[in-house]
């Protein structure tokens, strides 16, 4: 067979093609077909595709592969080109090819062949290098994941201990109240339900405290949204005001909702959710002075959420700490017994389940404005 510049070109081409379409995994059924195709004929015994280790790795992969090691294999024999497959730093061997006839290979020949080499050594050495750097990367992924369920665990554990610490006091105002009932005399009633009603208070504290401490540790994984369900967020909010309904007339408070379209729906949990707004329609009434007006809007695929209240709003200095656990930002406008410090490091919490944030405005003496948001259904990330 005689081969013009051309042909050999032709042929290399293919070659070129061929181990292209190994990389992007054509499979070596293409690349016998292309090499037969071409009329290359194979003089080697073991050239083909065998499995070959790489340098720092246990992986076994098919690559091209020859006898002999490159160094004691020249470049151009007569009859014969011996392509060493070389690339950066990495040799794995030769691809050998031979011509049916007699041939000296000229010097463009050589050149395409060491072209043609360094071809094949990349379709080798990059998926390899693609293969380690995607291994570090998961590897990478891996320990962030771990770190940041430690961080879960440390906060939860935090959580609990900070908790269970503020039990004590609530439990010692009562048994205080209780011990003073018991050695007052029989006939002194009024004192006695004086004692009742202030263990009542703190009864009901303590059981909101255990209910946000179950909130706490039931709190499933952070990065885990498969219990999450479809939630119509104006009718959750409907149904968290009615149940302040009688809360907001006790304080003289109106409570108006605004929803600016139908069906705004979010994934979520429910309890979680209903938690949130409860939490922070509470506070509104709490440290609100007449009216209250949430609006409920969406925009760019997200659900906006705000709840304004013309209350006493919050110092500046104060604005930065308000969402930590057991902060409380002006410790005299209430006495201790209804509050925690824990409502908006709940309502944090579970905003961040939700992948979503909050944000407050406030102005002493104006009023604060709460705006939480979060993605719409079709729009949460995994
Ligand atoms: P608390 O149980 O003390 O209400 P929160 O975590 O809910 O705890 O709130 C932390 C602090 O933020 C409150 O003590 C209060 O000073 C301030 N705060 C929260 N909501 C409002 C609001 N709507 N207006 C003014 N201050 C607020």
């Amino acid at each position: 067979m005689k081969d013009s510049n051309n042909t050999i070109f032709k042929k290399m081409a293919v070659l070129n093609q061929a181990i292209l379409d190994s990389m992007l995994g054509e499979g070596n059924v293409s690349i016998i077909k292309n090499f037969t195709e071409a009329g290359i004929e194979i003089l080697e015994a073991d050239f083909g595709f065998a499995s070959w280790k790489y340098p720092d790795s246990n992986t076994y992969k098919i690559i091209y592969k020859s006898t002999g090691s490159p160094s004691n294999l020249t470049p151009a024999e007569k009859g014969r080109l011996v392509i060493l497959v070389h690339y950066g730093e990495h040799t794995y061997g030769n691809i050998i090819l031979g011509y049916k006839h007699k041939h000296k290979p000229t010097k463009q020949e050589i050149l395409f062949c060491k072209l043609l080499g360094n071809t094949a050594a990349q379709a080798i050495t990059i998926p390899w290098l693609l293969e380690n750097e995607e291994r570090a990367l998961s590897l990478a992924e891996k320990q962030k994941e771990i770190e940041v369920l430690l961080y879960q665990e440390k906060l939860k554990t935090e959580f609990i201990a900070n908790t269970t610490h503020e039990f004590r006091t609530p439990l010692a105002i009562m048994r205080g109240h209780v011990d003073l009932a018991l050695r007052r005399g029989r006939n002194e009633l009024k004192e006695t339900r004086k004692a009742l009603r202030v263990v009542n208070t703190e009864i009901i504290h303590l059981a909101e405290m255990i209910s946000d401490l179950v909130l706490i540790i039931s709190g499933r994984n952070i990065n885990n949204t498969k219990h999450f369900n479809l939630i119509d967020i104006t009718n959750l909010l409907q149904d968290t005001v009615d149940r302040l309904r009688n809360l907001a007339k006790e304080n003289n408070i109106s409570i108006a909702i605004k929803s600016g379209a139908k069906n705004i729906s979010v994934m979520g949990d429910k309890k979680h959710l209903e938690r949130l707004f409860l939490n922070l329609i509470k506070n509104a009434i709490t440290y609100g002075k007449s009216k209250i007006n949430i609006e409920i809007s969406k925009s760019k695929g997200k659900v906006v959420v705000k709840i304004k209240d013309n209350g006493i709003g919050i110092a500046k200095e104060d604005l930065p700490n308000i969402f930590e656990r057991f902060y409380r930002a002006d410790k005299s406008h209430s006495s201790y017994g209804k509050h925690s410090g824990l409502g908006l490091a709940i309502v944090k919490w579970i905003t961040e389940i939700h992948k979503g944030k909050i944000e407050v405005e406030s102005t002493r003496g104006k009023g604060s404005t709460f705006t939480v948001t979060l993605p719409e259904k079709n729009s949460m990330p995994n």
